[in-house]
C-alpha cells in the first residue's frame, strides 16, 4: 500500500545528510567533551561547531546558545529560570493563549507556585492581540512568551510588534520558535528576542536535540545542576551525535530555505484549492498570507476528527488532530478553543503537514480517499445533530 505521511509539524524524517554526519560520532569519535584529551577535544570541537552554525542561523552569538534535549525542555528552561531567577522584580508572566503544551503546562505549574500568569487572547486567525498585551503588562511582568509559528495551525505571529512593545517596558521576551525554523528569518536582533526555544526533529534533525538561546545580560536560572556543559546552566554529558545532526538540519535548512518555502507554497496552494473545490462545508483555520505553508489545519463539520484520521490511517496517509500531545486525550484543542471554532468544527478538525517529497499525485490521491471517507462518516456520524444542540 502506498504510504503517505502528512504529519510533519509532529516529527520529521530524519535527513540522510543528517546521519552522515552524525554517525562518525555514535562509532569513532567517543569522547566526552569534558575531556581534556585529545578525544575530548574532538568532542568539543563537534559540539562548538554545531554551537556555531546555530548562532548564526539566528543572527546570535555562540555562547549565547545552550544546548538542550529538545523544544519542551527549552520552553521549561526559559519559564521557569527566568521566573525563578527575577523573583524579586515581579511574579507575572504574559503568554498567549495558543502556546504549545510545554509553556502551557508549566504556566499551570508556576501559577500554583505563586506566579502571576496572564494568557493573551487571539483573533479568529489565531493572531496575539497585541492591545491586550500593552494592556496586561505592568511594572511586575518578568516575561512575555509568544510563539513564532503555532504548531497547529500555522500562524506566523507579529514577533516584531510584540517585541517593540516588550522592549518598551524592558521585559524579557522569549520566543517558542521550535515551528519557525525553515519557515520564517528568525534573527533574534532585527526580532528583538531576549530567549528562543529550538528543536532538531522538526527540521529533519534527530529526536532528542535541541536549544535555548539566552541573550547575554539575561538573568536565567540554570537548568541542571552538577556540571560545567553549557557554561554551567544545563549540566550534563553532551548527547554528541545529536548535536552535530542538529548543526547539519540547521545548515540544510537554512541552504535549501528559499526551495523549500517555494515548494511548500505550490504543494499547500495546490492541496487548498483542490480540497475547497471537491469537498463542500470545509473551514481552512489560521491566518490566510500569515501562516506556514507546511501546515493546513482544516474543520470537516459533521465530521468526527479522531475517526477520520483512524480511516485515513487505513488507507495509509498519516495526519493528526493538531498536536502529537493532544491526541490520545479527550481535551479539546485550547488553540482552535481560543480561535472561537464551533465545538463542532473543532471535533472535525484535521491538521495536514507536508514535506517537500509529497508530489501533486499524492495530494490528488489524499483528496480523492478524503472526499470519500467525509462523505461516508457525514452520513453516519451523529455529530451533526449532537453538536447542533450544543452550539
Ligand atoms: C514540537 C514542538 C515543541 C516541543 O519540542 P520537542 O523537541 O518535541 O520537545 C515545542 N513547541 C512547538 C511549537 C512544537 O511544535
Amino acid at each position: 500500500m502506498k504510504r503517505i505521511y502528512l504529519d510533519n509539524a509532529a516529527t520529521t524524517m530524519l535527513s540522510g545528510e543528517v546521519l552522515q554526519a552524525m554517525m562518525p560520532y555514535f562509532t569513532d569519535v567517543y569522547g566526552n567533551s569534558s575531556s581534556l584529551h585529545s578525544y575530548g577535544r574532538e568532542a568539543v570541537s563537534a559540539v562548538d561547531n554545531a554551537r556555531d552554525i546555530i548562532a548564526r542561523t539566528i543572527n546570535a552569538k555562540s555562547n549565547e546558545i545552550y544546548f538542550t534535549s529538545g523544544g519542551t525542555e527549552a520552553n521549561n528552561w526559559a519559564l521557569r529560570g527566568i521566573a525563578s531567577a527575577n523573583v524579586k522584580k515581579g511574579n507575572h508572566i504574559i503568554v498567549s493563549q495558543i502556546e504549545h503544551h510545554s509553556i502551557i503546562d508549566i504556566c499551570k505549574q508556576l501559577a500554583k507556585e505563586g506566579f502571576e500568569i496572564t494568557y493573551l487572547p487571539v483573533d479568529a486567525s489565531g493572531l496575539v492581540s497585541i492591545s491586550e498585551l500593552l494592556h496586561e503588562i505592568r511594572p511586575t511582568t518578568i516575561l512575555v512568551s509568544v510563539m513564532a509559528v503555532n504548531n497547529e495551525v500555522g500562524t506566523i505571529q507579529n514577533i516584531r510588534a510584540i517585541s517593540e512593545i516588550v522592549k518598551f517596558y524592558n521585559v524579557n521576551f522569549h520566543v517558542d520558535a521550535v515551528q519557525g525554523l525553515g519557515v520564517m528569518p528568525l534573527d533574534v536582533e532585527a526580532l528583538g528576542i531576549d530567549l528562543m526555544s529550538l528543536s532538531a526533529h522538526k527540521i529533519h534533525g534527530p529526536k532528542g536535540a535541541g536549544a535555548l538561546y539566552v541573550r547575554n545580560g539575561v538573568n536565567i536560572n540554570p537548568f541542571m545542576i552538577g556540571g560545567e556543559q553549557e557554561h554551567s546552566k544545563r549540566g550534563g554529558t553532551q548527547n554528541v551525535p545529536a548535536i552535530v545532526g542538529f548543526g547539519k538540519a540547521c545548515e540544510i535548512n537554512q541552504r535549501d530555505f528559499e526551495f523549500r518555502d517555494k515548494k511548500m507554497f505550490e504543494l499547500s496552494t495546490y492541496f487548498i484549492s483542490k480540497i475547497e473545490y471537491e469537498i463542500p462545508d470545509i473551514k481552512i483555520n489560521g491566518h490566510v498570507h500569515q501562516k506556514a505553508n507546511g501546515i493546513v489545519s482544516v474543520s470537516f463539520r459533521g465530521v468526527e476528527g479522531e475517526n477520520l484520521i483512524m480511516m485515513l490511517d487505513m488507507q495509509g496517509i498519516a495526519v493528526s488532530t493538531g498536536s502529537a500531545c493532544a491526541s490520545g486525550s479527550l481535551e479539546k484543542s485550547h488553540v482552535l478553543t481560543a480561535m472561537g471554532l464551533t465545538n463542532e468544527e473543532i471535533r472535525g478538525t484535521v491538521r495536514f503537514s507536508f514535506d517537500i517529497n509529497i508530489t501533486r499525485d499524492d495530494i490528488d490521491y489524499v483528496v480523492r480517499v478524503l472526499s470519500e471517507l467525509v462523505a461516508k462518516l457525514r452520513k453516519t456520524s451523529p455529530v451533526k445533530a449532537k453538536a447542533k444542540k450544543e452550539n
